[in-house]
């Protein structure tokens, strides 16, 4: 071992938030949730890697918590009476980041993690002091140096990216070590020779993977991908804000929920550096810190999550209705609500992803526009949104550049935008014309375009705002889910009208033209694409369901 019991972050076993000590009172309330047990000096509690593993309220004697997958164990806290062990992982169905220990003999109570959250519920003031120790201590874990994954690779290797990705939506524990710095670079040649394959998956000095799958790496560190066999009263597609949003709702009022994303939580507004726009947050939020603190929220009121798992085919039969993955599984449900997003076209040019939100966006509020205040600005694409962003920018911009790869704006934009584009002298509109690239360091400096006959143009801006198209991922939905032209899922008053309508109700608001199914957020066509939107629109497809259900909470 690297240090003894003794030898502990004394700052944070002194942190009472994440390590309470309980009042006779909250044991006895604890003791009414689990089964007495008793550990001898030595044993363990349970090891790193458990799946599931209990939560142990300690009663008398002292713990200790390890990091077993460091090159030398290393004691992460100890416990004592009136102490408990656990983490967020109780809830997340994943394995043990870290083992428990006996140090002396030991009085316990054990309670299971499905016994836990109904202690969060039945015993509120002492669930919230339970939770967010839960929450503190997954917080405390990521700021030391515990070791969790280490991944090796490139910052432009796609599946590296992915592999970082996945792990951080789905809060597992990893440290990404870009090769582009000579000591990774050569870390990873000690421990691997010279048979590189990025992403390379190491634990301190131990070889995972070369270059796995996300399949293969969930099933590894124990990320639940596999969908349980039961039926759910309701199955979430996708967990962006809107599935988010659905998820808290429908397990908070008692409906069985499952949710299903492609990567894990977060969505689109997981690439947001900062919403300003969400009631409740004056300073702004990130995308990641809004969806985890959701994905949280969902998990404690017992919403299931099921990553990586895509979505591939959505089939109903017997009343029932059948959602089949690429990965080969299905999960079963008396309710479905659609909330896959859409697919931004991202710029693929150099320097565009570098800058992202340091200059280049792919939206237009008054929180970009504020920064680009009095400087000149581009706005790259030729349809409605490109043409809004264009107008509203020249509020705050000293000049705005629309460049349009076509010859014609009305031919993509509605003619009453075309008219007012062209009437602001603000505005210039450069037709034929292409980005090549995007100059800059920490912040965007120029923009480099190109015209139909091979010019090219350095442009100093403050800001390119790339509209060129988003894609509502609804292409796996069966026929009898009617869309727009453009493949947004239709609803409520729009399915109202269709021949293919044939119940002798109205749809509710948000139902799609298959019953029991409803759509919400972006991909659901009409929606203002925005997160506040796209939550509030979560909650309204769960009353729906209610409708439908006929399980409506008083
Ligand atoms: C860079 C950026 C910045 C933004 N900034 C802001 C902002 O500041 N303020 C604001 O209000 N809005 C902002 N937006 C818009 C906002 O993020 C979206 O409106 C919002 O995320 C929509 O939420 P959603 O849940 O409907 O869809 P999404 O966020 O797109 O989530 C859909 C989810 O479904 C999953 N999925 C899709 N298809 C499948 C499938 N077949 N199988 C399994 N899973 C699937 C995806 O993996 C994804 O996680 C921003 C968007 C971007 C791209």
């Amino acid at each position: 071992m690297n240090q003894t019991p003794d030898q502990l972050h004394a700052d944070q076993m002194a942190d009472t938030v994440a390590f309470p000590v309980l009042s006779a009172a909250e044991l006895e309330e604890c003791a009414e949730f689990g089964t007495r047990c008793s550990f001898a000096a030595g044993e363990d509690l349970f090891r790193a890697g458990a799946q599931p593993f209990d939560c142990y309220v300690i009663l008398s004697g002292e713990v200790s918590i390890i990091d077993v997958l460091t090159d030398e164990p290393t004691y992460l806290v100890r416990l004592r009476g009136g102490q408990f062990t656990g983490d967020i992982d109780l809830f997340t169905g994943r394995r043990a980041a870290a083992s428990c220990e006996a140090i002396s003999q030991v009085e316990a109570i054990r309670i299971s993690s499905d016994k836990v959250r109904e202690m969060l519920v039945r015993q509120p003031t002492l669930g919230a002091r339970i939770w967010r120790a839960f929450q503190r201590r997954r917080e405390l874990l990521m700021a030391t140096d515990f070791q969790g994954l280490s991944v090796y690779g490139a910052e432009d290797d796609k599946r590296t990216l992915e592999t970082v990705e996945f792990l951080f939506r789905n809060g597992v524990p990893h440290h990404w070590m870009n090769i582009a710095e000579e000591e990774n670079a050569t870390r990873i040649r000690e421990i691997a020779g010279d048979d590189l394959h990025y992403p390379m998956i190491a634990c301190g000095k131990r070889l995972l993977f070369r270059s796995p799958g996300l399949t293969q790496l969930a099933e590894a560190i124990g990320v639940r991908h596999r969908i349980p066999e039961k039926t759910y009263d309701v199955i979430v597609l996708g967990s962006g804000p809107s599935g988010l949003g659905a998820a808290i709702c429908a397990a908070s009022e008692g409906l069985s929920t499952l949710v299903l994303d492609g990567l894990g939580p977060g969505g689109q507004a997981g690439s947001s550096s900062k919403i300003e726009n969400y009631a409740g947050f004056p300073n702004g939020v990130t995308g990641r810190e809004l969806a985890q603190l959701s994905y949280l929220q969902a998990l404690k009121f017992g919403a299931e999550f099921v990553a990586p798992c895509h979505v591939t085919e959505l089939k109903r039969g017997d009343g029932l209705y059948q959602v089949r993955t690429s990965e080969g599984d299905v999960a079963i449900s008396k309710t479905v609500i659609l909330a896959t997003g859409v697919s931004y076209r991202l710029l693929d040019v150099e320097g565009s992803n570098d800058l992202l939100a340091s200059g280049v966006y792919y939206n237009a509020t008054a929180v970009e526009a504020r920064m680009c205040k009095n400087w000149p600005v581009h706005v790259i694409g030729g349809g409605n949104s490109a043409g809004q962003a264009a107008m509203f920018l020249t509020q705050y911009a000293r000049k705005v550049t629309l460049v349009v790869r076509g010859s014609d704006l009305r031919k993509s934009m509605s003619s009453y935008l075309c008219d007012r584009v062209a009437a602001n002298p603000e505005i210039e509109v450069r037709y034929h014309t292409q980005v090549t690239a995007i100059e800059g360091t920490e912040h965007i400096k120029a923009v480099h375009l190109r015209d139909d006959v091979g010019n090219v143009a350095r442009e100093e801006t403050t800001g390119v705002f790339i509209f060129i198209g988003a894609r509502p991922r609804t292409d796996f939905l069966p026929a009898e889910v009617a869309r727009d032209d453009k493949g947004f899922a239709l609803t409520g008053s729009a399915v109202a009208k269709l021949e293919r309508w044939k119940e002798q109700r109205l749809p509710e608001v948000l139902e799609t033209s298959l019953p029991g199914v409803f759509a919400s957020g972006d991909c659901r066509s009409g929606t203002t694409k925005r997160v506040a939107f796209a939550i509030g629109d979560g909650a309204l497809a769960v009353s729906c369901v209610h409708n439908f259900l006929g399980t409506y909470p008083i």
